[in-house]
């Protein structure tokens, strides 16, 4: 019996994970992605903060490096168990992707137009619970190379989204020069 052939073909692979001159691996694009684009979701499972400070850090050695998505006050996302590509995209000051949350679950987004071989980031703005020190902002120094790197993972202006529009609302450690 035979059958018509089907023309049955697999999505190309719009990235993929390699070394990164940034920072261990790096998520880079394979073909030429337009702007404003969902290209892939943050998976992982859904636990608490406690939970999230508890099992923290995953790597000794590098304890700063965690594979956690702040959902909100009470989320977050590990990334280590059922995480996919995402977790690998490094920070960049100057992102090319944005992580938006819908419904408590995390997608990454394509902020302008990127080209095949570029590495993807997004800013990660890390908000710690404590004063922005010097030596706080050196442990999560950014190396990321953009022309206006802040020079830190850190948000500066963590003191929450609500009021970000005031311009003098950072927070006592953030002005440093
Ligand atoms: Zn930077």
């Amino acid at each position: 019996m035979s059958r018509n052939p089907r023309f049955v073909r697999a999505r190309r692979r719009r990235f993929q994970v390699r070394r990164s001159p940034v920072h261990g691996r790096g998520v880079f694009a394979l073909v030429d992605i337009p702007a404003d684009t969902r290209l892939l979701e943050y998976t992982g499972q859904v636990i608490s903060w406690q939970q999230a400070q508890q099992q923290h850090p995953h790597d000794a050695a590098q304890p700063n490096h965690t594979f956690y998505f702040h959902v909100d006050d009470e989320h977050v996302i590990d990334a280590s168990r059922g995480g996919n590509s995402s977790r690998w995209i490094n920070h960049s000051c100057d992102p090319n992707t944005v992580a938006d949350e819908l419904d408590g679950r995390i997608f990454i987004r394509t902020l302008r137009r990127i080209r095949a071989g570029e590495e993807l980031s997004y800013d990660y703005g890390l908000i710690i619970d404590e004063p922005l020190t010097d030596e706080l902002l050196a442990e999560f120094a950014c190396h990321c190379g953009s022309a206006g790197c802040r020079g830190t993972l850190l948000a500066l202006d963590a003191d929450d989204d609500e009021n970000n529009d005031s311009p003098g609302a950072q927070g006592d450690g953030a002005a440093h020069g």
